[in-house]
């Protein structure tokens, strides 16, 4: 065990997932969600073979059909010869590494197709946030040459949100009965959906809620040249409409790389999480050379007024540069 651990390379793990092999796959994502000593170097040589997979947000509240639809979508993007990568958040959960895929993603019926890699994983990181290891993930299926990857999330809290600061284009899924039409202009949803889907359309009320929604987004000014968020209907459980929710995709995909929009998407995403990174590296920092006693004294200072913040934050930062010098 310890032989064959220590022969594992990132290289050949990268390799290996390039060439289809799903093992290579999971291992480098559970490299990546441990925080594995390997991340620095699973990051770069993952690097120069990213870029190329649409990133699909795919949000909603419980019970609206999530799995449901990415199970018919995972079965359209398939016929069209297209390979897909999903992985399910679960902001609820601490466990991750394919536990729920059981209950929560009902997708047996692509267990055996190589071209579908489907993943679950809980929402908070080590160092808290979708937005630490969910990006690294995507990125392995993306560099292991998944034409779409699908990010799926339960729409409770902040979650929905952060998956549209990491997808290229993201779906908010609505059903009739859920009291959807009016959540969604509290929860905020409003600003986040490239394409909207009502789903459980067979069922009474569904045109309502699309017609409500219509009527919001219709508030929101938009310029020529602008997207014009579709909202479409869909029953998951048939199929019926799914064709029409991947050619919206596809069109937003196109429309994002046509208008720059892509580029400045994908590059505030960068910035994130370089600013993350660096942070945390600045964190990880302060505890090796024991600054952490010297944070609660300045914190001391700060509370009895001795000090302020500004001036405290800049004492922390010094005593760091002191350090590396
Ligand atoms: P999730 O919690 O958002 O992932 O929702 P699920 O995909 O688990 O679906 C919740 C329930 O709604 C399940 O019982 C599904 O079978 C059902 N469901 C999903 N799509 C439809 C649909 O289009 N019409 C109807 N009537 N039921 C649906």
């Amino acid at each position: 065990m310890k032989g064959s651990r220590r022969a594992e390379s990132v290289s050949d793990l990268v390799a290996s997932a390039r060439a289809g092999q799903a093992r290579a796959v999971a291992r480098l994502i559970s490299l990546v969600e441990d925080e594995s000593p390997l991340l620095r170097e699973v990051t770069a040589a993952l690097a120069p073979h990213t870029g190329r997979a649409h990133v699909i947000g795919l949000t909603g509240s419980p019970g609206v059909g999530k799995s449901t639809s990415t199970s018919a979508l995972i079965r359209a993007f398939r016929e069209q010869g297209r390979r897909v990568g999903v992985l399910a958040i679960d902001p609820s959960s601490p466990f991750s590494g394919g536990a729920l895929l059981g209950d929560r993603v009902r997708m047996g019926d692509h267990a055996t197709d190589e071209g579908v890699f489907i993943r679950s994983m809980a929402a908070r990181g080590h160092l808290g946030g979708l937005s630490w290891s969910t990006p690294q993930a995507m990125r392995v299926l993306d560099a292991a040459g998944f034409d779409v990857v699908l990010v799926e999330t339960v729409g409770v809290g902040q979650s929905e949100v952060e998956v549209a600061g990491l997808a290229d284009t993201t779906v908010v899924l609505l059903a009739p009965g859920m009291g959807d039409g009016i959540q969604a202009a509290k929860a905020g949803i409003l600003e986040i959906g490239d394409v909207y889907v009502v789903n459980k359309a067979d069922r009474d009320g569904a045109p309502q809620v699309a017609r409500e929604l219509r009527a919001m987004l219709n508030f929101a000014e938009r310029s020529e040249g602008e997207w014009r968020q579709p909202i479409l209907k869909t029953v998951a459980q048939t199929g019926d409409g799914v064709s029409d929710v991947v050619a919206a995709l596809d069109e937003h995909r196109a429309w994002l790389a046509s208008s720059g929009t892509l580029a400045h998407r994908r590059a505030r995403r960068a910035r994130a999480e370089i600013e993350a990174i660096a942070v945390a590296s600045l964190r990880r920092r302060w505890t090796e050379v024991g600054e952490h006693d010297q944070l609660d004294a300045l914190a001391t200072a700060v509370v009895d007024g001795q000090s302020d913040s500004y001036a405290a934050a800049d004492v922390l930062l010094d005593s760091l540069d002191h350090h590396v010098g």
